[in-house]
């Protein structure tokens, strides 16, 4: 925002976006964003703390900053010449506002960038500053927030301003090894060293509507390259798409959904509460419904009028905070993941997302997760076990993406490093299949300590349509196959494949969409509680039993083998 003149510039400010005139106390009332155009001016650090944390928390921490000219650096005029105008200019010590402070009534730690002084560039001080700020996290167990505003590193102080990348990211390497949340805000600007270390770096970044974040400026590539930029290049909206940040939010959203992650990293560090175990849903009454074809499930499990993932996170969860992208490149639509609490405890919830109209089909790429889909999910677990969070997937998927663009990407390798991964994940894992649970692209998600099963819902290491067509050399024998494959749930559930069948509302989830949320939020809760108290060494030594006890393992009973398949895991 630019002041009009000097006599009214406590009274009126000009939006930098769309020029209009605007009331000085209105424009801070809507936390200096343009009540007419959406633009969101920049804020200094002492107005960002006042915005972000609860009122009177904010401690500044007791470090001063030093008075560093290590090179002696001269241009127009000598360095500290600069360096006092801006000191001058801001009320600042130095480019970052560091302290300790209560966001939503959780305890954390924060700096806030400020780009007045000399372009918010990354110098030894403002290292020094942000990387105590990151110890004193470490030293009293709390989360880290940064509120990041720069140019990058600052020139005047040399390579010396350069050290201070590795500097401050392996103070936030420590903060990761404790499994405490680290959080960037990614502000406009955000440019070059900031950009490539403690921006981006963090567990979770959060990019404020309007911001502009890269490691190169767009004079510099325009320069370099002679290419021309695309449309909103460098904007968060185009870092969202293209897997760079978690979220983009606007700046009267940014203090809740902070607060919602600060409340789930919380709850990670506490022991889980000695609530009442919920009641166990009641198995399907087998008897009492008659047996369906399996053809007859198959079309079940793929009504469209069945509950997608982000319809239980409405519905069977509360408080969904979503979080986007693999950070390689690409946000796969047809995988949503983020925080949820479940019956009040959190969880890193992550699903593959279908929909219920075409458009909303072709959107989600009917489910297929691509490279990028899985490589997000697995950046999520991983994430989920550092801050000791337990996993709940959806499974709902026809298979992996096999379009060309998917091979070149590398999805063999994506489906098999979360295969991997799972079997080792250090944090309680529940599995449901919710629909269609369809090969590779379905055990991607489904590596788990209790798999579940919708009483509709298929599990198969091929579609019906597919076999038939290999094996019958006719598609049109997709019943035959559906039948000869055992993709049931009962059937799974005979094989060991499957723990425990959720029953659906008859004739489907589809018929009574809130009522198949509740019973498949009933039997996760009842299968995740006996979990939570397991260490984390003996879930996996388990979760590795589970899966070493298929097939030729039962009749063969290989070394190392657990019970055979079809008796039910040990849980307490
Ligand atoms: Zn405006």
């Amino acid at each position: 925002m630019t002041t009009t003149a000097p006599r009214d510039e406590q009274l009126w400010s000009r939006c930098d976006g769309c020029a209009s005139l605007l009331y000085r106390k209105r424009l801070r009332r809507n936390l200096d964003v343009c009540p007419e155009c959406g633009s969101h001016a920049r804020l200094d650090a002492p107005e960002r703390v006042a915005q972000l944390v609860d009122p009177d928390s904010f401690t500044a921490l007791p470090d001063r900053a030093v008075r560093v000219d290590p090179i002696d650096f001269v241009d127009a005029l000598p360095y500290p010449h600069r360096l006092g105008a801006a000191r001058a200019g801001t009320g600042l010590d130095e480019a970052v506002l560091c302290g300790t402070a209560r966001l939503g009534g959780h305890p954390v730690a924060l700096a806030v960038m400020d780009f007045r002084f000399l372009g918010g560039s990354l110098g030894c001080a403002v290292g020094e500053l942000i990387t105590r700020t990151a110890e004193r996290a470490l030293a009293d167990g709390t989360p880290l927030v940064l509120v990041t505003a720069s140019g990058g590193a600052r020139m005047q102080e040399g390579a010396l301003s350069l050290m201070q990348m590795a500097t401050v990211s392996q103070a936030l390497a420590g903060l990761r090894e404790a499994g405490l949340l680290t959080v960037s805000v990614v502000t406009d600007p955000t440019y070059g060293g900031v950009a490539a270390s403690f921006a981006t770096n963090t567990d979770v970044v959060l990019a404020e509507s309007g911001a502009r974040l890269g490691f190169a400026g767009p004079r510099v590539i325009r320069q370099v390259t002679g290419a021309a930029l695309p449309d909103g290049f460098q904007t968060a909206e185009y870092l969202l798409r293209h897997g760079q940040v978690d979220l983009v939010v606007p700046r009267h959203a940014l203090r809740g959904r902070l607060a919602a992650l600060l409340a789930a990293a919380e709850a990670g560090r506490r022991p889980p509460a000695t609530r009442p175990a919920p009641r166990p849903v009641a198995p399907p009454p087998a008897a009492a419904r008659p047996a369906r074809d399996p053809w007859e499930t198959v079309r079940t499990a793929r009504h469209p009028g069945r509950p997608t993932t982000l319809d239980y996170l409405e519905t069977a969860f509360d408080g969904f905070v979503e979080l986007h992208g693999d950070r390689l490149g690409a946000d796969c639509p047809a995988v949503v993941g983020g925080v949820a609490r479940l019956a009040g405890r959190p969880v890193m919830v992550i699903g593959h997302q279908k929909g219920h109209t075409t458009a909303e089909l072709v959107a989600r790429n009917f489910g297929m997760a691509s490279p990028a889909g899985h490589r997000k999910a697995l950046r999520l677990m991983r994430l989920a076990a550092r801050l000791r969070l337990p996993v709940v997937t959806l499974v709902d998927t026809p298979g992996a993406d096999p379009g060309v663009a998917a091979e070149r990407q590398g999805q063999a390798a994506a489906i098999a490093e979360s295969i991997l991964a799972m079997s080792v994940l250090p944090t309680p894992v529940v599995a449901v299949v919710t629909g269609e649970g369809g090969s590779g692209g379905a055990l991607a998600l489904a590596v788990a300590d209790r798999v579940l099963m919708l009483e509709h819902a298929v599990y198969s290491v091929i579609s019906p349509e597919g076999c038939a067509a290999i094996l019958w050399s006719d598609s049109s024998a997709a019943p035959q196959a559906a039948r000869a494959l055992r993709l049931t749930g009962a059937d799974l559930c005979r094989l060991g494949v499957v723990d425990e069948l959720v029953p659906e509302p008859h004739p489907g989830a589809h018929g009574d969409p809130a009522g198949a949320a509740e019973l498949l939020g009933r039997a996760v809760a009842v299968n995740l509680a006996p979990l939570l108290t397991v260490p984390p060494a003996t879930l996996v030594r388990r979760r590795r039993q589970r899966f070493r006890r298929f097939g030729a393992a039962r009749s063969a009973a290989a070394p190392g083998a657990a019970a055979p398949a079809g008796g039910r895991p040990e849980v307490a």
